[in-house]
């Protein structure tokens, strides 16, 4: 008898398995419908040797120490900060726009301070700032908005960004400064070793089984557990009673070229041009070294593996019903990006599924003191 059948062998399922076998002695069968463990965050050695992130790229960066400290137990890390440059009017820029972004792009010898009132000028004022158009708009104006962002999102998502909520463009900031980091956060790493064996060491544990290629569908009646963890997309878990929950999902176009750098930047954004959104070339992400160099670009879609939660009014309601019968059900844990229908990035994701833990120890303790 397992005492918790885990749904998903992403972060969320891992996380919670390592948890429960090395923290509360728990025996665990983690089953995932993939051949390999790690969800979307899984990354392979390819033909050539280059290390790739099969789901596109993967860039670990928190805020949190305890998410931090929690991951080095599985892992040594490589500092790494990310870069992205953005393909506008022929020319590559940095973004998040920033004072060089707007220089280039302009051919100007701007300051800061004149940046600032540069943005003051062009920004549009907004009462609320409710959906993704707001949040551009109301910083950079109309001008940089339509070049940097209404295109991309539009390509992303499906929709216009004034149909979106407020926390998707808001996810990229906008700066004065000549900061051309992607993300400030204090801890940017990247798992030394990879995400693989970062998952590998977290579910190597005497108490774990692992089972691949495998729906919990299948195995859920024949196989005895007392609870179950669940990270999978919350609709099909009700088999879409209330109508199915819209993802977006993306096909990935992987190349390897031989050539030791493909482009000049880990990330290009194409913004404006060709249906893919960007591309991503590993070796700056990995710091491998090799002769050849591997690229992934992201082209985004409406059906097929749901990668991203639309964070929109609508979709938020929907979601609420699912969420009231998930709170009905509390023989299962409902944890993860698809689970809690949230655009959550990995660090949180293990934030969420630690507090999950915490709660799930509390209730055993209680339970305990009772019995005793
Ligand atoms: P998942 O990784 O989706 O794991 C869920 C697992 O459940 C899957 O493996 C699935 O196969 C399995 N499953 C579902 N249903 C069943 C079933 N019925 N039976 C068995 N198994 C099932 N985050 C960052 O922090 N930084 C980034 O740079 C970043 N880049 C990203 C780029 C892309 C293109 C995408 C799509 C996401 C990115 N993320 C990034 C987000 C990150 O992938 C997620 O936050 C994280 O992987 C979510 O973990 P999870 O365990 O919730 O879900
Ligand atoms: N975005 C954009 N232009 C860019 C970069 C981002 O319009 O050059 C918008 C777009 O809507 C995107 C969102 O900001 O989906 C969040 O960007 P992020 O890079 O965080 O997306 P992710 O890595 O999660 O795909």
């Amino acid at each position: 008898m397992f005492d918790y059948l885990i749904v998903g062998a992403g972060f969320a399922g891992s996380v919670l398995a390592e948890r429960l076998a090395n923290q509360l002695n728990k025996k665990v069968l983690i089953v995932d419908r993939r051949n390999h463990i790690g969800g979307n965050a899984y990354d392979h050695y390819n033909n050539d040797g280059i290390l790739v992130h099969k789901y596109g790229p993967h860039i670990f960066h928190t805020n949190s120490r305890d998410v931090f400290e929690y991951l080095s137990l599985f892992t040594e890390w490589r500092y790494y900060e990310h870069r992205v440059l953005t393909s506008v009017d022929g020319q590559l820029v940095p973004i998040p726009i920033n004072l060089d972004t707007i220089n280039k792009l302009y051919g100007l010898n701007l300051t800061a301070f004149q940046l600032e009132e540069f943005f003051a000028s062009v920004a549009e004022a907004r009462d609320k700032i409710l959906t993704s158009e707001d949040v551009v708009v109301s910083k950079v104006g109309r001008e940089l908005y339509e070049k940097f962002f209404r295109n991309y999102t539009c390509k992303q998502w499906g929709i216009d960004p004034s149909e979106l909520d407020r926390s998707v463009t808001a996810r990229v900031p906008t700066r004065t400064n000549r900061d051309n980091r992607y993300f400030t956060d204090t801890y940017q790493e990247m798992p030394q070793y990879g995400f693989t064996r970062m998952f590998e060491n977290m579910l190597n544990h005497p108490h774990i089984k692992v089972m691949l290629n495998t729906d919990y569908r299948e195995i859920q009646t024949v196989i005895p557990y007392k609870e179950m963890i669940y990270s999978g997309p919350v609709d099909e878990f009700f088999d879409y009673r209330f109508g199915k929950l819209p993802y977006r999902s993306l096909d990935f176009k992987h190349q390897t070229h031989d050539r030791q750098v493909f482009q000049s930047a880990p990330v290009v954004n194409y913004p404006n041009e060709h249906l893919y959104t960007r591309s991503t070339e590993f070796k700056y992400l990995t710091g491998q070294e090799h002769t050849k160099t591997s690229i992934v670009y992201e082209f985004p879609k409406a059906e097929g593996d749901p990668y991203y939660p639309i964070p929109r009014p609508e979709n938020t309601e929907l979601y609420k019903k699912y969420k009231s019968l998930a709170d009905a059900t509390p023989e299962v844990h409902f944890v993860g990006r698809l689970a809690t229908y949230k655009y959550y990035n990995m660090d949180q994701v293990v934030a969420q599924a630690l507090m999950v833990f915490k709660q799930i120890s509390a209730k055993e303790s209680l339970e305990m003191a009772i019995i005793r």
